[in-house]
């Protein structure tokens, strides 16, 4: 599965989109100086800043893709009855067609899907193993009273393995969990496709098999989290053995016939600004569902979101899965990648299906971890560059619930994750100078403490300041 040499003598060839633009949104550039001010002010959180001083934004993919003419104007088609509304069924029917499920319950956004998951399945004292951790999935894991157990691979761990399928689950540790707390003790095995915190990294076909088998013989349910489903497919159809010559609506379908359920955001793959949905195949599961997501979102036929907002996701759910347009997504990346990777710039490998990630640990190496590199990084990456990317570190981790001690993840990543449809290669090749800029002033840049930390969720509004008088020292 290591295959170093082999990546580095292929010639990058680009892939074009399959599309033109019909409407753009301006941007502007803003000055250095500009730049500074808005940082102190947003205390070094790149969530804090106001998005119209940012240039090219990379915080996320989510929700910031640009739909296509034929999503908007399904909008206009959107059924806005309260119950049973056609856009439901539309959505229904493109769920039930592509992943393959029976039931489907729509949600405002994935998080939504994961809390009545979690709160249906879990019993506080259960454990959830999972393939590393997405922050929102984990956070209702625990709240509904389960121990998260990481159960990946110890390649996932590692920015510099090639490991072709980082999101593979070491079946090994997933036994020893089994033996150790006993398998009604665990409600669900919780698998992520194309794992976000680890760098956008697949699982393989072979691995998801065989997954299954060894749920199925301890009766242990597979959930997976669908939010980046068509960019693992896309790297089995590249990477394993026997997918060349399958679309990736077949291997999407394959990936999810060894599942019995997913919650996924459509505000990634599924090309749409707002939405999620749970659909599974237990009838059990779907009634419980169904009456508990009245109280918290609203009818089953409509999960808190507009009809409107059903019609284009039902559509965007047939986009996702052409050919042509996985490829030319995963190919931008991958452009954008190979720009660094020729500038010596520490990466995450294999490169990420939906951004890539800096390796602030060997970036910054006067850093220690308690100071929040990556951190630092983001921040000091935005001041250079006018680019927005996100810390996927300590920060992120965030605390151990019971012990209250941060959690010291391994990866201390800042993140670029590149909105679908959005940006040309002419912005990735701004974002890849920005990005070698910093890199040859990286001694200059100091260490963050941080001012204030919310309960929840911390990355998101947490406030830092400089250990020093300045970010980066002139
Ligand atoms: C974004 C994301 C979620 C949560 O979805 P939201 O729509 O942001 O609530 C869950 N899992 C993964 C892998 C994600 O990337």
């Amino acid at each position: 599965m290591e295959n170093d040499g082999n990546q580095k003598k292929k010639k990058f060839k680009v892939i074009p989109p399959p599309y033109r633009i019909k409407m753009v949104e301006r941007i502007e550039m803003t000055t250095k100086e500009i730049r500074e001010k808005a940082m102190e002010k947003a205390s070094y959180n790149t969530f804090l800043l106001p998005a119209d001083l940012v240039y090219i934004d990379l915080l996320t993919d989510s929700g910031t893709t640009a739909m296509s003419s034929n999503q908007w104007s399904r909008m206009m088609l959107g059924d806005e009855a309260y119950a049973g509304s056609k856009s439901f069924d539309r959505l229904d029917g493109a769920v039930k067609e592509i992943y393959g499920y029976k039931y489907v319950v729509p949600t405002h956004q994935g998080r939504a899907a994961e809390h009545l998951m979690s709160r249906i399945l879990i019993k506080p004292g259960d454990y959830v193993p999972n393939n590393m951790y997405f922050t929102t999935r984990r956070a209702h894991q625990e709240m509904a009273g389960a121990t998260w157990i990481d159960v990946s691979i110890d390649q996932a761990h590692e920015p510099t393995s090639n490991h072709q399928f980082k999101g593979d689950i070491d079946l090994k540790k997933l036994k020893t969990l089994i033996d150790e707390v006993g398998a009604e003790k665990i409600p669900y095995m919780s698998i992520e496709a194309n794992i976000n915190m680890g760098g956008g990294q697949p699982f393989s076909m072979r691995n998801l098999k065989a997954l299954k088998i060894l749920c199925d013989k301890h009766q242990i349910p597979v959930m997976l989290d669908g939010t980046r489903l068509v960019e693992n497919a896309y790297f089995i159809q590249q990477r394993e053995m026997g997918y060349k010559v399958k679309s990736i609506k077949k291997i999407v379908k394959e990936i999810c016939s060894y599942t019995n359920g997913a919650t996924v955001s459509g505000k990634k793959d599924a090309l749409v600004n707002i939405g999620g949905f749970l659909a599974c195949n237990d009838e059990d599961l779907f009634t419980e569902v169904k009456s508990l997501v009245v109280v918290f979102e609203g009818l089953h036929t409509y999960g808190g979101l507009a009809g409107r907002d059903l019609e284009a996701m039902a559509c965007g759910i047939h986009e996702m899965v052409d050919d042509n347009h996985i490829a030319a997504r995963v190919n931008q990346i991958e452009y954008l990648g190979n720009k660094l990777l020729e500038a010596n710039v520490p990466i995450v490998k294999p490169i990420g299906g939906h951004g890539i990630f800096l390796d602030a640990k060997r970036f910054l190496p006067h850093i220690p971890q308690k100071y929040y590199p990556a951190q630092a990084l983001t921040a000091a990456l935005y001041i250079v560059s006018g680019v927005r990317g996100m810390e996927r570190g300590i920060v992120s981790a965030g605390r151990d619930p019971e012990t209250r001690e941060e959690r010291k993840p391994k990866l201390e990543l800042v993140r670029l994750a590149v909105p679908r449809r959005a940006y040309t290669n002419t912005h990735m090749d701004v974002v890849a100078e920005g990005i070698i800029e910093l890199h040859n002033i990286r001694k200059k840049i100091s260490g963050l403490k941080m001012t204030f930390e919310p309960k929840q969720l911390r990355f998101f509004q947490a406030q830092f300041k400089p250990l020093k008088n300045e970010l980066i020292q002139k």
